[in-house]
């Protein structure tokens, strides 16, 4: 029976694998038709892309706040206290390395030459930068949602408005000013995705009072230990439809993408740049770090994350996998639930390693287009906010693009600048988004080996102040 369901979860990866590369070519194969396809003509070949991205989302709210509260209500106060630093020392570690080799990577490739003036840097008058403080206030009033309902559809946050679109390099290769072409404007509004911070911040209040409630709270525990198992269940049909799913998804994509033809020279340069940092980033620095800590080599538990980085691939957002994330770390890796459903939740709202790198690169990038020379001062103020950025990046489709102004603005470019870079960002948020599934799981992986030993003892009862875990 084990080797039948190795078999089956192969044929499934497989699947799933074929369905990018297959989504890839048939949106290329389409493309090639004369007449352009209208939008509606692309909404009927992604539909049914969308309606697997429609049931992963359902399954955010249903599975991960259960999930959580069942996990930390199971471990006694102190273990988990453990579990999240150590969880945290994980990610704040991981997102400034990425940041550093971003940062790295961009000065010696230098993939911008210098196009656009110092002098061109006006703010023009109808549009106004998100700053640092704005990503940070957002952040705060994302943990504290006012209304826990209405949580589970919005989020705050402050976004640019009007990107327009067009060629952003012409057809010498030459990075065109952007400041006369778009009209950017800033403005502060609930977007309709789940407002997962919110609800995790919750779920962990809620889970610590039930494990201080010990007996008391247990009715309450088994309930959501109970639904959080349902979900689960469900969770595994749903990953059977992944292949499919993912083939319509990035087809869809393709196919409704921009002429990505004019993406050469410095552009091309960027995007290389940032893939050669997420690449060495996922498959060298975060598999060193699990080895150092846990002396054992990872390969075998990033091969059997595959599905949850095709995903990731297909949906651009991280909240979106993360039942797919937790699934195979139980499933596959053997993880403890009461870890995964524990770490990997907070670990998909503030650990972004691809997003972080992938701001202090951009924001380089742009300040070489714009031949502004950054101080090392700037530099460090760089790296500062762009750990900052990603920490308040949602989970979502290119809410990288957004933290991403305010880099810019604490080196005083301006938000109009994002367009720059906008005509790959769709693409490189694929695979940053990848990778920022890749560090949540590699974490979750290595904070379960860490406190290993520790659970063992918890659930023989042998750690103080400790109860009877919950079966999971
Ligand atoms: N799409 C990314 C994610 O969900 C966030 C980003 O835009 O960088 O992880």
């Amino acid at each position: 029976a084990k080797v039948k369901g190795c078999l089956k979860s192969s044929a499934l990866t497989f699947a799933t694998l074929a369905g990018v590369i297959g989504g890839v070519i048939f949106g290329l194969c389409l493309r090639q038709r004369e007449q352009p396809w209208t939008d509606r003509e692309v909404m009927y070949i992604s539909y049914v892309g969308e309606l697997f991205l429609r049931m992963l989302k359902a399954l955010i709210l249903p599975l991960i706040v259960p999930s959580l509260i069942a996990a930390v209500g199971s471990l006694d106060m102190s273990l988990s206290g453990r579990v999240g630093g150590r969880a945290v020392a994980y990610y704040m570690t991981t997102t400034v390395m990425a940041v550093i080799l971003g940062i790295i990577l961009v000065t010696i490739i230098h993939p911008g030459k210098p196009t656009l003036n110092d002098d061109e840097i006006e703010k023009s008058g109808e549009s106004r930068n998100v700053t640092a403080a704005d990503t940070l206030m957002d952040l705060g009033r994302n943990l504290l949602p006012p209304n826990l309902v209405k949580a589970t559809v919005a989020q705050y946050r402050t976004v640019l408005v009007n990107p327009g679109e067009a060629a952003f390099v012409d057809d010498a290769g030459q990075m065109r000013d952007p400041k006369n072409l778009y009209t950017w404007a800033i403005k502060g509004e609930y977007s309709d995705s789940t407002n997962i911070l919110g609800l995790v911040f919750f779920a962990v209040i809620l889970g610590i009072t039930l494990a201080i409630m010990e007996e008391r709270g247990k009715p309450l525990l088994d309930f959501f230990t109970c639904l959080s198992e349902a979900m689960m269940t469900i969770t595994t049909w749903v990953i059977y439809m992944a292949p499919v799913g993912v083939f319509f998804l990035i087809g869809g994509q393709i196919l409704g993408m921009e002429d990505m033809s004019m993406v050469a020279g410095q552009l091309g340069m960027y995007f290389f740049t940032v893939m050669l940092g997420l690449f060495f980033h996922g498959f060298v620095v975060l598999p060193i770090v699990y080895a150092v800590c846990t002396r054992r080599m990872p390969f075998r538990f990033i091969a059997n994350m595959m599905n949850a980085f095709t995903t990731a691939f297909g949906t651009a957002s991280s909240s979106a996998t993360l039942p797919v994330t937790i699934n195979l770390l139980e499933e596959k890796n053997g993880v403890d639930p009461r870890i995964a459903r524990f770490v990997l939740p907070i670990g998909a709202t503030i650990n972004m390693d691809g997003t972080a790198l992938y701001e202090a690169v951009a924001a380089i990038f742009i300040s070489q287009v714009r031949s502004m020379g950054l101080s090392i001062g700037q530099i460090i103020a760089i790296s500062i906010t762009a750990t900052a950025a990603s920490i308040g990046a949602a989970g979502i489709p290119q809410a990288g693009l957004v933290t991403m102004v305010m880099v810019l603005d604490t080196v005083g470019l301006p938000a109009e600048d994002v367009t720059i870079i906008l005509a790959v960002d769709w693409l490189l948020d694929r695979f940053r988004t990848a990778i920022n599934v890749l560090g949540d799981s590699i974490g979750a992986g290595l904070v379960y080996e860490l406190s290993k030993a520790e659970l063992e003892l918890f659930n023989q009862g042998k750690i103080e102040g400790g109860f009877e875990a919950v079966p999971m």
